[in-house]
């Protein structure tokens, strides 16, 4: 077994002189805690500064990259009760859970059962990297996960007026992975929806209400799963996606 190195830097540079001399980050550790850890070691992200932090202008949400599910949530929901993101991150896994995962380790580690990627998606938010500074588009980051050698996370950018929507998780049971979920975000009547779990991944759909009904009709798909089958996962899928455009009022 190699010798695993822990490391508590205190700022965002000691973190990528970290990253750079190939230590990981330790956001929540509950999906770590299912590698083999055959990696040189980990740090854990500093808790003053720019990682646990939330923080909102005219425009943007902006939320620390080791802020939990929890506090997220919170914060979130103070802000606009209405919001799609606290709805999704305050319904995920179980609360000790929520107390333990970062958004920055959700992000990277993207199990294709987290709750977070499709509302990051739906509401087309950005990341802020560490080292060069750099913001990129969160699907560019999704969809291209070789961006340099795997970055540090230091924040994420959501634009204030795209997180008024809704959100549905199906699961089994309350405690349960969702097997698919529908993000609607709902900044105009131009709508825009992230459907994950479908046979083809995460799907993007756009447009007002009908063409979004016409898009999620002819596009999605899904394969069995669990005790489901592919044909009670659309039906579903479609019924609460109608639910979730009549209870958002458009501004
Ligand atoms: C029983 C159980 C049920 C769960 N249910 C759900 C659920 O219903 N919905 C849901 O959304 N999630 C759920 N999760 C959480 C999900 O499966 C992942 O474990 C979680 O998203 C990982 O986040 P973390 O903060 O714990 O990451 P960690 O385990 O700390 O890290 C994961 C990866 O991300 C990297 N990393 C961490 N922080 C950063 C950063 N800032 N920048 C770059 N890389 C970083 C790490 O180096 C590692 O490679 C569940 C987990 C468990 C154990």
């Amino acid at each position: 077994m190699n010798e695993l190195k822990w490391f508590f830097p205190s700022t965002e540079k000691d973190c990528i002189k970290m990253l750079d001399e190939g230590y990981r980050p330790h956001g929540g550790g509950t999906y770590l805690i299912k590698t083999s850890l055959k990696i040189k070691g980990l740090f854990s992200l500093p808790d003053d500064g720019v990682f646990k932090t939330c923080t909102d202008d005219s425009e943007n949400i902006i939320i620390g990259s080791a802020v939990t599910y929890a506090d997220a949530a919170n914060y979130l929901s103070e802000l606009r009760p209405d919001n799609l993101l606290s709805k999704a991150l305050s319904n995920a896994a179980s609360t000790p859970l929520r107390n333990r995962i970062t958004l920055g380790g959700s992000i990277a580690a993207a199990p294709k059962w987290s709750d977070i990627t499709g509302p990051l998606t739906a509401c087309g938010a950005k990341l802020r990297l560490s080292g060069d500074k750099n913001i990129i588009d969160y699907t560019d980051y999704a969809s291209n996960r070789k961006i340099g050698k795997r970055p540090l996370i230091s924040s994420i950018i959501i634009p204030k007026n795209s997180v008024k929507g809704g959100y549905f998780r199906c699961t089994l049971t309350s405690f349960d992975y969702p097997v698919f979920s529908i993000s609607l975000s709902a900044a105009s009547k131009n709508l825009r929806c992230a459907v994950t779990g479908t046979s083809s991944g995460i799907i993007c759909l756009g447009g007002g209400p009908s063409e979004i009904i016409d898009a999620y009709n002819n596009t999605i798909s899904f394969s069995s799963e669990r005790c489901f089958s592919g044909e009670y996962l659309k039906e579903r899928g479609l019924t609460e996606l109608q639910r979730l455009i009549n209870g958002v009022s458009y501004e």
